[in-house]
């Protein structure tokens, strides 16, 4: 026996330190993936980012470098402000047959070809990877920016190798109705001296995001006096990749450390979490070990669904404690009510086995002994009666039953004693699913309680209608029943004080009624006027 309770101890917490385990192992695996995910996903996109951003640094120092070289009376000069080598950038200048002019790149990339105006392209050399990006300076190129409500012009640029034109001119012209396009670039050509004739990739657009509406008009004189130059700059592509090795790297080292923090966290959350289940555990283990059923789970509110958890196992306490105190005390009064014949039965035995006693007193006692017999017979019958009605006894089936005939019957066959006087007030033909020998039987109990507890020559009435379901009552002018009282006489073995000394019934009559009104689906109820009367309903 001792083996066999210290395995139920020792059980419940290998399952609950598993539990823990499990959590932890949950949520450490969820946050290696999550993170792992998270971190692959950002060092992806990150070097992704950086290259691009890379690029944009190589185009942009290009392109502001473009503005520092210019034709100056015939002679191409590269101001100061030229950045040859900036931001990792290196710029180098070339003219337009691909000789180095001028810039400050390594050897190696002075010397490459294929150029491709405003393209990004890479170039391998000595183990390193470089972005390269071209631009050509044409210095026949004009720019004109003309307001499309008036047909001004706004702004004009053109390369100084050919300009030779005067300052910006606002013309006075006003176009009411506003101009379209090839007004715009009538208006521009006719300002730069040139016709369509002499122009090549004319361009004009309106710009949807400038802060005025002006028309962009753009075109290259064919007649170039200078040629062209252009501007290649490069980058080491490695730099980005090199700074993000060196993130993968400490991410690889730094991962590891992580997860195991994750772990310990994740194992003193999961200890947090099941504390307030494992003192309900505890609890539960003491009540149950234990023979106090009147001790309850203690639990903050604040543990939420455990709390709830806790609450419903309080409840359940509280109905297995009244059922085991109903089930001591029902134990108790049928013993008690049992004791009293058999002391009774035992104390007449031994008088009429008495060396003294006469024939007389034999028969005397043998009467007593029977009428004792009788009454216990009565009160084991009701036990028996009582069970079975409670666990839905098998032999109680119910049939389709006559209800209006069973009641005129019962009240037919019953003989009520001190002179009362019984009516029937019964509807016919009420059918109802029934077992005939209970309903009788609640019928009696009713009817001979009304005769316990009524008057000398008092009335009962029993009365059965259809009327928001069917009806069946028994009101007797007796003694009635004290306010106080009425929620009590339905419990086994409870008879009211006054009732007690008078009739010797057993408290178990109303009990039965109400059990067989319940095992065909209907409701008991009772009413009283103290010292006037009672009236008991079944409600099917
Ligand atoms: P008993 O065997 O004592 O009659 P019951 O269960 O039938 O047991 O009734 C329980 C108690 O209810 C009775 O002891 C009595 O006090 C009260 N009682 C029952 N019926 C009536 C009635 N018709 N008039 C007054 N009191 C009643």
């Amino acid at each position: 026996m001792q083996a066999t309770s210290s395995n139920k101890k020792t059980r419940p917490a290998r399952r609950r330190s598993s539990f823990k385990l499990r959590i932890t192992v949950w949520i450490t695996l969820l946050i290696a993936v999550v993170s792992s995910l998270g971190i692959g996903g950002i060092l992806i996109t990150g070097s992704q980012i950086a290259d691009s951003r890379l690029q944009n640094e190589l185009i942009s120092t290009v392109e502001r470098n473009v503005d520092e070289i210019e034709y100056k009376n015939g002679i191409l000069e590269i101001e100061n402000d030229f950045a040859f080598f900036v931001d990792e950038v290196y710029c180098n200048v070339f003219d337009s047959s691909g000789r180095y002019i001028d810039g400050e790149s390594p050897a190696a990339l002075i010397n490459s070809e294929n150029r491709k105006n405003g393209v990004v392209g890479t170039f391998e050399t000595d183990g390193n990877k470089y972005y390269y990006y071209d631009t050509r300076l044409d210095f026949n190129k004009y720019e004109y920016e003309i307001d499309a409500f008036s047909g001004k012009i706004i702004k004009y640029e053109a390369d100084t190798a050919m300009s030779g034109l005067s300052d910006p001119v606002y013309k006075s012209t006003e176009f009411r109705d506003g101009i379209n396009s090839e007004k715009a670039i009538d208006i521009a050509l006719e300002h730069a001296g040139l016709t369509r004739d002499e122009v090549s990739s004319l361009s004009v657009e309106l710009p949807a995001n400038a802060d005025r509406t002006v028309f962009k008009v753009e075109f290259i004189c064919s007649n170039s006096t200078y040629p062209p130059v252009w501007v290649r700059g490069f980058i080491n592509a490695d730099a980005a990749k090199s700074a993000f090795d060196a993130i993968t790297m400490t991410v690889i080292y730094i991962l590891p450390a992580f997860i195991i923090i994750a772990a310990v966290g994740a194992y003193l959350i999961s200890r947090k979490t099941m504390k307030p289940v494992e003192n309900i555990c505890r609890s539960a283990h003491e009540i149950t070990d234990g023979t106090d059923l009147s001790k309850r789970i203690e639990m903050e509110k604040s543990a939420g669904e455990i709390y709830t958890l806790a609450e419903t196992f309080n409840d359940m306490l509280a109905r297995l404690q009244t059922s085991f105190e109903n089930e001591k005390q029902f134990t108790s009064d049928a013993s008690h009510e049992l004791r009293t014949p058999l002391a009774v039965i035992k104390a007449e035995c031994e008088y009429a086995l008495s060396d003294n006693a006469s024939e007389e007193d034999m028969l005397e006692a043998l009467s007593s002994i029977d009428e004792q017999t009788d009454k216990m017979t009565k009160l084991v019958t009701a036990l028996l009666t009582l069970s079975r009605t409670e666990q839905g006894d098998k032999r109680y089936k119910l049939e389709d039953t006559d209800l209006s005939e069973l009641v005129k019957k019962t009240c037919a066959d019953f003989v009520p004693a001190k002179n009362i006087t019984l009516t029937a007030d019964i509807e016919d033909n009420i059918i109802i699913p029934a077992q005939a020998q209970l309903i009788s039987l609640m019928l009696e109990n009713l009817l001979s309680n009304a005769v316990k507890y009524g008057r000398d020559d008092g009335h009962i009435e029993v009365r059965l209608k259809k009327d928001n379901g069917i009806v069946l009552s028994v009101k007797d002018d007796g003694i009635g029943i004290k306010e106080e009282d009425l929620p009590k006489i339905w419990g086994r073995f409870y008879r009211a004080d006054e009732s007690r000394s008078r009739e010797s019934g057993f408290g178990l009559g109303l009990s039965l009624v109400s059990q067989i009104a319940a095992l065909h689906g209907g409701k008991v109820s009772a009413s009283s006027v103290y010292g006037e009367g009672s009236e008991f309903t079944v409600t099917f």
